[in-house]
């Protein structure tokens, strides 16, 4: 085929793709994918919550008034019940209030105000101080560096977590101060981290006063029995000889009600001591009646387990239908790809370069709302312009289904146009 027959044949599919735009377009379709909020069936799960702990129950197992001051690092029970989650003991747990995000960005400016143990001066007082951040990865990660003011460099991804070349060569830098790590089914990639990656990071050369953000926000979200295995970060670190450099967080705002759980922070007795030493000067005592509900409602770990296998009956056939759609409409054209994780709240769906903008601009147009383009990564920068968050769990199945057509056509609309203009 020559040239010109060529472009006659691309002009003849952007065409006919075109108008099945504009037919989508008449819809007036109204959806909205852009955040991995859990959908009511999944919240109704947990409504027996609102009733606990019940007017005469405000005493834990340990017989601690939980409507009184005290307990800083939290109830015992709930201390074990994420040191469960997380992978330590429970005396290595404090427990939060309702948001680790919360905790993760107290804890970051913690250290850029004091320092952490280890380091010779607070990291604000060094000069312009790094994070990495694993790319694509959790936008409100990007937004909490960016915030306080620390530089931030992109590392790729890699289907068994951030690359860990770049970082170990990265990380020899004395100014850079940690990274953000998601480990299982992260955010948005779907990836769970492999033991290779876990090792490599406990240890690594880095600062003294170096420390991994390790957000385990996923560590009991399958979406089936079938689930990724993620090696004990807190055990390797140990090994290594590096237990202060690990601070891991988790929360059980996708456990129970988004915004209304429990949060929690788990690092050595080291950096637990001078973070209760902080946090005594914030808050008198965290809210042990929510922790109290929390433990009467999910048992423990058994029954938060059973919980979590309840969800994944709601979550997993709008995976299943994402997967279907996407790979009915997409499948084999050599313009897109997409995860298919075990776990987590996203699909990652990377899009021919320079067309992620304009697939997500084209399907707002079509009525369908997606995570902006550039969010997931660092000041909202995607410098190839190709990757797109798909978060399935609000959204009822027909809207997926619709959304995922819509999302399908914008995409081959844009890719058209791109080969047309190149
Ligand atoms: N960490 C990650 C990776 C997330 O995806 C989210 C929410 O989407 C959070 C933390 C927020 O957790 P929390 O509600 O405990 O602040």
């Amino acid at each position: 085929m020559t040239e010109s027959n060529d472009r006659e044949a691309l002009r003849a599919r952007e065409q006919g793709v075109a108008e099945t735009y504009e037919r989508a377009m008449a819809v007036g379709l109204e959806l909205d994918m852009t955040r991995g909020k859990p959908s009511p069936k999944q919240l109704d799960l947990a409504n027996d919550i609102l009733a606990l702990p019940g007017i005469t129950e405000y005493r834990d197992s340990e017989g601690a008034d939980c409507r009184n001051y005290g307990g800083l690092d939290g109830l015992p029970r709930m201390r074990r019940l994420f040191g469960e989650i997380l992978g330590c003991p429970a005396e290595n747990v404090i427990i939060g209030g309702n948001s680790s995000l919360t905790i993760m960005h107290d804890t970051i400016v913690r250290a850029f105000l004091w320092g952490v143990p280890g380091g010779k001066a607070p990291w604000g007082k060094q000069g312009n101080v790094k994070f990495l951040c694993p790319v694509p990865g959790y936008d409100r990660h990007f937004a909490v560096t960016q915030h306080v003011g620390i530089d931030m460099l992109n590392v790729g991804m890699t289907d068994a977590g951030p690359d860990m070349d770049q970082v170990e060569a990265l990380a020899k830098d004395p100014l850079v101060k940690g990274i953000w790590c998601v480990p299982k089914y992260s955010n948005p990639t779907g990836v769970t981290y492999s033991d290779e990656v876990v090792e490599r990071l406990a240890k690594m050369e880095a600062a003294t006063d170096f420390r991994i953000m390790w957000d385990n926000a996923y560590a009991e979200h399958h979406l089936s029995d079938d689930h990724d295995r993620l090696a004990n970060m807190f055990d390797a670190c140990r090994k290594a000889g590096n237990e202060d450099r690990l601070l891991m967080f988790a929360s059980s705002s996708k456990m129970s009600f988004a915004g209304a759980g429990v949060a929690a922070m788990a690092a050595s007795m080291t950096n637990v001591r001078d973070t209760k030493k902080h946090l005594s000067m914030q808050t008198i005592g965290p809210d042990k009646v929510n922790q109290l509900r929390h433990l009467k409602f999910f048992g423990d770990i058994h029954g938060l387990r059973a919980h979590m296998s309840r969800q994944a009956e709601i979550i997993r056939p709008k995976f299943e239908l994402v997967q279907n759609v996407l790979g009915r409409e997409l499948g084999g054209k050599g313009i897109a790809s997409w995860s298919n994780p075990k776990g987590g709240y996203f699909i990652d769906l990377n899009v021919p370069d320079g067309c992620a903008k304009d697939v997500v601009a084209l399907a707002a147009e079509a009525g369908v709302k997606l995570t902006k383009a550039g969010a997931t990564f660092p000041q909202g920068q995607d410098p190839r312009d190709r990757n797109i968050r798909l978060a399935p769990t609000l959204p009822s199945l027909d809207e997926i289904k619709d959304a995922m057509k819509v999302l399908a056509i914008c995409v081959e609309l844009s890719s058209v146009r791109k080969q047309l203009a190149g």
